[in-house]
Order: C-alpha cells, then structure tokens, then sequence
C-alpha cells in the first residue's frame, strides 16, 4: 500500500492538478457555489481526491446553503483528523484525511442546523471524489 504520508511535495505535484494541489496540500478553500459537488443529491461516497480513501457518503450529506458541500458526519470517525486553525484570525477547526493528511475543509458546531449532530462539515468539492453507488442507512 502507498504510504501517502511520505509523499514529497514534488509527488503531491505530480499526482495532483494545480487547484487541487493549492486545496489540498496548501489548505486552500475553492470559491463557494461552485464546487462541483454544492448541491449533489447523487446516492454514493465521497473519497478523499489526493489518496482515494473513503471519507464521506450521500447519507449524511445535507443542504446547509453555505456554498460548500456539507455533512453531518464523517463516514467514520478515524477517517479524518480534526485540529485547531489559527489562521486568518479565526479559530476554526481544520479537517484533513487522517490516511494522507490532506486538507478537506472545516467542522462548525452548533450552528441550530436539524441534523443529527449539529456539526457542519464544511469540505471543498474539490479535496473529495464522488463514486456513485447505492448507500444504505446504518
Ligand atoms: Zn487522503
């Protein structure tokens, strides 16, 4: 299996496209609204777009209308890492694919939103790859 965490930047480079690249591995955020995946409704699940692993699926995706796609929940929890980000002034807490450490987006909590947590995972389409396919409920 690769190990993408010994990936050196020239190979993120190589594997990636300049935009995702700028996301992915510089913490990037994509212009809101336009990201490919904003109000996909597609059964599937979401991998992470640098390393392939599973990350996110259709079930917990919801309308939240901030411009970015949004989940409730990861697909499980040890799929991502959650730590604190400091930068442009705010504190916010970044997610990043805890199988390669690439950025995906930011997690809010308690913003009011009836979803089963209250937390907004708040991913660039671009940091994600849909793979269309039948998702059950568990
Ligand atoms: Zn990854």
């Amino acid at each position: 299996m690769t190990d993408f965490q010994l990936f050196t930047d020239a190979q993120w480079r190589e594997r990636l496209s300049s935009e995702e690249y700028r996301v992915l591995r510089q913490a990037g955020t994509e212009a809101p609204h336009v990201g490919e995946y904003v109000d996909t409704k597609t059964q599937g699940v979401y991998s992470c777009r640098a390393c392939g692993t599973e990350l996110f699926r259709s079930t917990e995706k919801f309308d939240s209308h901030c411009g970015w796609p949004s989940f409730f929940s990861p697909l499980a929890g040890d799929r991502v890492i959650e730590r604190e980000d400091r930068s442009h002034g705010m504190v916010r807490t970044e997610v990043v694919c805890a199988n390669c450490g690439s950025h995906l987006g930011h997690v809010f909590a308690g913003e009011g939103y009836d979803t089963p947590t209250d937390l907004r995972y708040c991913i660039n389409s671009i940091s994600l790859r849909l793979v269309p396919q039948q998702v059950t409920e568990d």
